[in-house]
Formats: C-alpha cells, sequence, structure tokens
C-alpha cells in the first residue's frame, strides 16, 4: 500500500490504488418480461445463454477478475417453484402486476437458469452472487409499495439460500433505488445507485438524456471515477461509472473501439486518482456482435492487468469494496488509529 496509514486518514476522498469494479445484471428474460420489446430479445437470450455467460467466465477466469453478477431471483429456482412463488406475491398492489404471469408459452431455460448460476459459482476465480429483484419489479413503480418490496426481498432471500448463497451485494431493477432501508435489514452491504454522468441522474430517461449518453461515447469522453459512500439506512452505495453500452439500435453504429477507449481513460484516472472504475452490463449487451464486443472487453482487461501488474489498481468484487470502504471509513478511524499506536 501506497502513504502510511495517518496519510490515509487524513484523505477520505482515495484508497491508496485505485479500484476495478465489474458488476452485471443477470436476468435472462426477466428484464423485457413486461414489455413489447420481449419477443425480439429472446434470441438475444438465447446468445447469452449459449456463449455469452461462458465467454464471459473465460476472461474473468483469465484475467483473475472477480465480478459481481447481480440475478434476477427466479432464476435461482425451479419452474415449479418458481410459479408457486409468484402466485404468492399476486395479492394487493401487485393483483394485475403482468410479471406475475405462467408464461407457459415460454421455454424454461428462457426463464430460469440454476445451472448457470452453479456454473457461475463454480468459477476457479471466486464470483460474487448479488440480487436483482425476484421478479425485477422496479422499487419505484406504484405497485413496488413497502409491503411488495418486502415480498420481493423475501422471495429474492429464500431463492438464493435454496442454493446455498446468502447476497450481500444489490443492483436495483432498472436502477431505480428505493425502499433502501428493506436492503439494509435484509443484510445487504452495498447496492449499486445510478452512474455519475448527468444523463443517468434521473429515474425518467428521455431523448436528451440518451442523446447525452451516446455522445460521450462517440467522442470517448473520460467516465467518471467514483467512491462507495455510507447510505443514511447504513449500508453503502456506489454509482456506476459507465454501461459498456450494447452494439443495438442506433447506437451499433457506434465502433466498439470507442466504448473500450472510453473504459481505458476510466480505468487509468482510477489508477491515477484512487478512486473506483465501476464497469457494469448485462450479458445480454454482448450479444449483437458478440465476438466484437468481448474481444473488447478483453482490451479493457489487458489494461486493467497492466496497471494491476503496477501495483496502482486492484480488481475487486462490489462486496469487497464495501469492506474496504468501511476499514476507511471516518467510523473506523479509532481502529486504525489503535493500529498505528500499537506498531509503534
Ligand atoms: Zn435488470
Amino acid at each position: 500500500m501506497n502513504g502510511t496509514t495517518n496519510d490515509i486518514m487524513r484523505d477520505q476522498d482515495r484508497f491508496p490504488t485505485g479500484v476495478f469494479t465489474v458488476s452485471l445484471d443477470f436476468e435472462l428474460l426477466w428484464g423485457t418480461i413486461d414489455r413489447s420489446s420481449r419477443n425480439s430479445f429472446r434470441r438475444l437470450c438465447a446468445e447469452e445463454r449459449a456463449t455469452i455467460v461462458d465467454g464471459l467466465l473465460d476472461l474473468f477466469r483469465e484475467f483473475r477478475l472477480p465480478a459481481t453478477w447481480c440475478v434476477v431471483g427466479q432464476l435461482f429456482l425451479d419452474p415449479e417453484a418458481a410459479i408457486a412463488a409468484r402466485r404468492r406475491l399476486r395479492s394487493g398492489a401487485r393483483s394485475n402486476d403482468s410479471r406475475l404471469g405462467d408464461f407457459s408459452g415460454l421455454a424454461k431455460e428462457e426463464l430460469y437458469a440454476r445451472d448457470l448460476v452453479r456454473r457461475i459459482y463454480d468459477c476457479p476465480v471466486p464470483q460474487e452472487i448479488g440480487g436483482h429483484g425476484f421478479t425485477h419489479l422496479p422499487f419505484t413503480d406504484p405497485m413496488c409499495t413497502a409491503e411488495a418490496a418486502a415480498a420481493e426481498l423475501a422471495q429474492l432471500q429464500a431463492s438464493a439460500r435454496s442454493m446455498n448463497l446468502v447476497l450481500k451485494s444489490f443492483a436495483f431493477p432498472r436502477n431505480r433505488v428505493a425502499h433502501t432501508a428493506l436492503l439494509a435489514k435484509f443484510g445487504y452491504a452495498i447496492f449499486r445507485c445510478q452512474d455519475a454522468s448527468w444523463h443517468h441522474q434521473t429515474n425518467r430517461r428521455g431523448w436528451k438524456h440518451r442523446l447525452g449518453h451516446a455522445w460521450d461515447i462517440v467522442r470517448a469522453a473520460p467516465p467518471p471515477v467514483v467512491m462507495p459512500a455510507r447510505h443514511p439506512d447504513g449500508l453503502w452505495q456506489v454509482p456506476g461509472s459507465m454501461l459498456f453500452t450494447p452494439a443495438r439500435g442506433v447506437r451499433s453504429a457506434i465502433p466498439v473501439a470507442r466504448r473500450v477507449e472510453r473504459a481505458v481513460k476510466g480505468l487509468e484516472a482510477a489508477a491515477e486518482s484512487g478512486r473506483v472504475f465501476h464497469l457494469w452490463f448485462h450479458p445480454t449487451d454482448l450479444a449483437p456482435k458478440s465476438a466484437e464486443m468481448l474481444g473488447g472487453l478483453r482490451q479493457i482487461l489487458q489494461c486493467a492487468r497492466h496497471l494491476r501488474d503496477e501495483g496502482k489498481l486492484q480488481f475487486m468484487s462490489m462486496q469487497s469494496l464495501a469492506q474496504m470502504a468501511a476499514v476507511f471509513s471516518q467510523e473506523s478511524q479509532p481502529v486504525l488509529a489503535a493500529a498505528a499506536g500499537r506498531s509503534e
């Protein structure tokens, strides 16, 4: 580590080295189940299941990167258990929620993924499994009352337990942050909040936000580097720095190289400033142009590894980031001071 304990204690805005964190939202069809785009999304999900997850795990193993996979709870379950759970959730504010249907027209591998979760868990470079809601109900949706949010979280927790998993990190469905006190109650240590760029700082994204985001990719604008912050409800929050934007729709016209260029700027800024470059995406985001997109991610990881080899960057899951933030936070200073005192 660079610097003495006292240096670190004086400066709360940085860690001793930069940090690279990758979080993924893993949801198969649940992210679009209530949308008309669901059918066109099925092809991307098929590619996600067949090749993308394995392609990502190969990269994370090769580059020794412990990523955080935030999983929709139903993926942990067998179809029968998931259908029963959805039936239990279909009451009160959610009586007419289209996410709680029976989806008998869809194949089970489009909705459930115990095998893939197991493969992620078994990766020789340990991956963190986090949560992404149980049915992907956005927490700011009018149907998501405190009661409905608690039921989502309880069901998510029980589903993860069926695979002996305890979840400590959370990504909100569609990044809509709400009911954070409940997250703390369910034992989460950290959640991902809205990206730090201005065009993500809203719960209602309009054309100007989308255009601003596209423009940042086109000109490879440096993404923000961030720090975890203690939320008033007691857990940690960390914004995203950059979405590894899918090559879908008009965004397919933007070369993958621009995305790589942006990410490299983020990694270099993190290494220089002792802050966090937090890259996030969905595995399906790599589905169109998958060879190019996985190749782009490889280039990002090569740059990150180079900085790590120079001692300027650490790779951390979201949970590890929360643990490190707690160690370096104000409230831990007496502990650090006592440790420093003992060593003298
Ligand atoms: Zn999602």
